[in-house]
């Protein structure tokens, strides 16, 4: 048995790229060796070599749609089979025959969609088990979903602890990413790309001194690099900042893989398994923002303004709380709020209004009779966030004066109280000219 709680092993958990051929592992394999506290190795389904290729797990998927359909699965199980017998060729692993007859059988005899979906996983950790003469461990062993089908925390962190102390010091055990078992021991997958999940979910089980996140990206980048050239990349950065900005679409990661360790205070460190020397993004608990009081800049186009304006709007108890119950009974949830005396307005994706704004508009008329209601479209949303800024003075200042300078029309200004961000609603043509003018404001003179 080893006490985990004293060791304080690395989890590394390699997405579907990083396990996308046999040349991907033998990286893997590297990595994994370089560092003897690299001791736990979760693994995602092979993903895409090029961008025409296909991902293992949509195969799947494709599998058990055809199957449920009565048609034949013949030619997309061709492509999986090739690719793992391939990889698992060139790696001299064998075995691989056998898994994939045994899978093959199980999806023609019609198994369940998830089943078939946790196979690319499944496969994908046989093999690098076997190559890297480690120990597999299935994820159904030890993840364990409830009778409400959402992830059952503590019996997983048990199962896992008890189950990964017994591997022996001075070997590595291989888990698949993606799935588990639900209360009546059926395989249940996390949403997709959870492979993130499990890798969050075994380090916060063996008390982790870090969740190796490796990918295809050197870690996070303070811009978006489609629309800024060769943005800095963000070396750390807290759970709290990494949350605003993949919410405002900078994600590289699955977002409720942060959960399990942020709880624990466990760091995640995003790397390339590409170019495993560079310093990567760690996601820490705290970090020292006065340098670097804006650590990034993230938005997204797609939002409407629902805009209400009323005389002696301030004076009227239970205004807002109308509104919003309007957009509630219609399942719209809102992004934020902003008000003045006499007006508030409420930020939605554009997706999330639908087809509903007439019916929308109309109860808001019934709900608090404006005197006018209003869908203003084609608002993008930029975040600007950091840490920092509760320790500086003129962030906005400066964020403003940028887009100023750039012709820019901010159309509504949102800045937190936890001082974490600030922002800017703007026209969505606006949007990627306001993105390189913000990012160039608060990265002058650091190049
Ligand atoms: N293979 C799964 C997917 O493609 C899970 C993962 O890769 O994280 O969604």
């Amino acid at each position: 048995m080893t006490d985990l709680h004293a060791t304080h092993p690395i989890v590394a958990k390699f997405g579907g790229s990083s396990v996308a051929d046999a040349g991907q592992v033998r990286k893997i394999a590297a990595i994994v060796r370089a560092d003897p506290r690299r001791r736990f190795v979760v693994v995602s389904a092979p993903g895409k070599r090029h961008a025409q290729d296909k991902k293992i797990t949509d195969l799947l998927y494709l599998c058990h749609s055809l199957g449920e359909q009565g048609l034949d699965v013949g030619a997309p199980f061709a492509v999986i089979k090739e690719r793992y017998l391939g990889i698992a060729s060139e790696l001299g692993v064998e075995g691989a025959w056998e898994w994939l007859r045994d899978v093959q059988q199980q999806v023609a005899g019609g198994a369940a969609r998830d089943w078939i979906a946790s196979r690319g996983e499944y496969l994908s950790a046989r093999i690098i088990a076997a190559f890297l003469d480690a120990e597999f461990l299935d994820a159904a062993e030890a993840i364990r979903f409830g009778e409400d089908g959402r992830f059952h925390a503590s019996e997983s962190y048990a199962r896992l602890h008890e189950r990964l102390a017994r591997v022996s010091a001075d070997k590595i055990a291989v888990i698949p990413g993606f799935y588990g078992q639900d209360a009546q021991g059926r395989i249940q997958c996390f949403s997709r790309g959870g492979s993130d999940v499990t890798g969050a979910v075994v380090a916060r089980a063996v008390h982790a001194a870090v969740y190796e996140n490796w990918t295809d990206v050197s870690g996070m980048l303070m811009a978006d690099p489609r629309l800024v050239a060769g943005p800095l990349p963000i070396e750390e950065i807290t759970y709290r900042e990494q949350r605003e900005l993949s919410y405002m679409g900078a994600s590289v990661l699955h977002d409720e893989a942060v959960f399990p360790v942020r709880e624990a205070g466990i760091p995640i460190h995003i790397r390339n398994t590409n170019r495993p020397d560079d310093p990567g993004t760690r996601i820490v608990t705290e970090r020292d923002a006065r340098d670097t009081p804006i650590i990034g800049i993230a938005g997204r186009t797609g939002f409407c303004i629902l805009f209400t304006e009323k005389a002696m709007m301030n004076q009227e108890r239970g205004y807002g709380r109308r509104v919003l119950e309007v957009l509630e009974a219609h399942g719209i949830s809102y992004e934020h709020s902003p008000t003045s005396i006499d007006t508030m307005s409420v930020i939605v994706a554009d997706e999330a209004l639908g087809g509903k704004e007439a019916a929308v508009v109309a109860e808001i008329r019934r709900a608090v009779q404006p005197d006018r209601v209003e869908v203003q479209r084609d608002l993008a949303m930029i975040a600007i966030v950091g840490q920092g800024m509760v320790h500086r003075v003129g962030v906005a200042a400066r964020a403003f004066a940028a887009l100023a300078g750039a012709g820019i029309n901010i159309r509504l200004i949102n800045q937190g109280s936890s001082e974490l961000n600030i922002i800017v609603g703007i026209a969505a043509p606006d949007y990627p000219a306001a993105v390189r003018v913000l990012y160039a404001a608060f990265t002058e003179g650091v190049q």
